[in-house]
């Protein structure tokens, strides 16, 4: 803690608030970092600090903190019509040119969108939604839903345990019914003499395997993010996708496409599903959809699951499931103004343009004797940190070895994420090479410095 006066911010911060996901051994010894402000990719704290945020805030400032047509959208709205639920028969105009303009921008021919405040409601909703249907089609018994190890969907109880984090087991998740399929990192999880094919090839039947040993007929769906975000940027092993969708459509579960992180462009396409060829079910949308302006999330559902959701609803006369601000219409401004903005305000070309630079820096400080692995794709990349390279055996340690690189960024003005042994960084997508080269410096006198 620089301060120990309780009437410092640190202080106040630390007597009053409780930090979510936060390494504590971190803020006993340094405070924590408090934001006034911010100023394109930049923040600004308390005492004047300026830090570069290599994070997006958490993957979802992608236009930077100060984008003036994104509070113009939101001031404008909240000065039309400053809130509205999306039930009982009601709906705002900007809820209702949102919903087009997704199933435009999405990768389905027809579909439609149902609103959330957060991923975490979204992933929570969707299970609801495919509980709901299957019950309403006369198969109640398919509510086991499948994900992967170290998968990350959110925290409410049911998105948490869809989540393939050993840390859940202190809230006594996962709930019965959601099971863990291996994570899809060839370089950690392939096995010795195996090659990358042959790694996918043995989850494409280790998933047939479960399907058979469970029954199909228990099955409501399967959860993927196209990249893996919070398990630490892992992008799946070659042909991952193509290998287990068939098997899902085989046995008539549907695959959706957790697309929080990866959705409007931060792989290169608009949609990760894009960026890898495939084609799921339903889409779950948040963070990027209002570049980080306002808290919203949303379940696009392609047209069979929209049919299937229909009819079950029809036959009950309704969908008894909603938000309270679900379909804001102040979230539903900024998110038509943010799609606008990423799409058509060079930021999309941006994510491609950098993308060969992100990459080849990755690559040059994944030389360095400690880094086990470099991964990434467009803009979201890793760095893993190794005690032996050759074994790549982990480091051990109270204060993990990503945390204190961290550390030693944030004391360089460089904000970036310690990710287990993983530095992450997801810069927005309105960062110049400038500011990338920035980055890269600061993160590699990081290293210099922990090693
Ligand atoms: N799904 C993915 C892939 C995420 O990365 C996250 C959050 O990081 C969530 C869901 C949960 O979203 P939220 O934190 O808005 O609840």
């Amino acid at each position: 803690m620089p301060d120990d006066n309780i009437n410092s911010w640190e202080g106040r911060a630390d007597a009053r608030s409780f930090y979510g996901f936060t390494d504590l051994p971190t803020i006993h010894e340094r405070g924590a970092v408090i934001v006034t402000h911010g100023e394109g990719p930049y923040i600004i704290d308390v005492h004047g600090n300026r830090y570069l945020d290599a994070n997006s805030g958490l993957w979802n400032m992608v236009a930077g903190f100060d984008h003036p047509g994104l509070t113009e959208a939101a001031k404008a709205q909240y000065d039309r019509f400053p809130g509205y639920h999306a039930f009982f028969g009601r709906m705002s105009d900007q809820t209702v040119m949102l919903s087009e303009k997704l199933v435009e921008v999405s990768p389905f021919a027809e579909g439609k969108v149902f609103y959330t405040n957060s991923g975490s409601e979204a992933n929570d909703t969707m299970v609801k939604m495919l509980w709901f249907l299957w019950a309403a089609e006369g198969q109640p018994q398919r509510r086991k839903i499948l994900t992967r190890k170290n998968a990350y969907h959110g925290v409410t109880a049911v998105s948490a345990s869809m989540t393939g984090k050993p840390y859940n087991s202190v809230f006594g998740l996962p709930l019965d019914g959601f099971l863990h399929l291996t994570c899809p990192h060839y370089w950690r999880e392939g096995r010795d003499g195996e090659t990358e094919a042959e790694f996918t090839a043995r989850l494409g039947r280790e998933l047939e395997e479960v399907i058979a040993r469970e029954g199909a007929e228990t099955i409501a769906g399967f959860f993927a993010e196209p990249v893996m975000g919070a398990g630490g940027v892992i992008p799946p092993s070659e042909g991952y996708f193509q290998t287990i969708a068939p098997i899902l459509k085989k046995h008539g579960i549907p695959l959706i496409s957790d697309e929080v992180i990866t959705g409007f462009g931060r792989t290169g396409e608009t949609w990760g599903c894009e960026t890898y060829d495939f084609m799921p079910d339903a889409i779950i949308s948040s963070k990027n959809l209002t570049a980080g302006f306002f808290p919203m999330g949303a379940v696009i559902l392609g047209p069979e699951l929209s049919d299937r959701l229909q009819a079950a609803s029809e036959a009950i006369e309704e969908f008894p499931h909603g938000f309270t601000a679900s379909g804001h219409p102040v979230g539903c401004a900024i998110a038509l103004k943010a799609i606008d903005v990423i799409m058509n305000e060079g930021l999309a070309e941006n994510v491609r343009a950098l993308t060969p630079k992100f990459e080849a820096e990755l690559a040059r400080l994944a030389e360095h004797p400690h880094i086990g692995e470099w991964r990434g794709k467009g803009l979201m990349g890793a760095l893993e940190a190794v005690a032996d390279k050759p074994t790549k055996t982990p480091f051990d340690g109270s204060l993990s070895v990503s945390e204190r690189i961290a550390n030693a960024c944030t004391d360089q003005g460089l904000i970036c994420r310690p990710l287990g042994q993983s530095i992450v960084l997801c810069p927005p997508f309105i960062m110049t090479e400038a500011q990338m080269d920035e980055m890269f410096g600061k993160l590699e006198a990081a290293l210099d410095k922990v090693f």
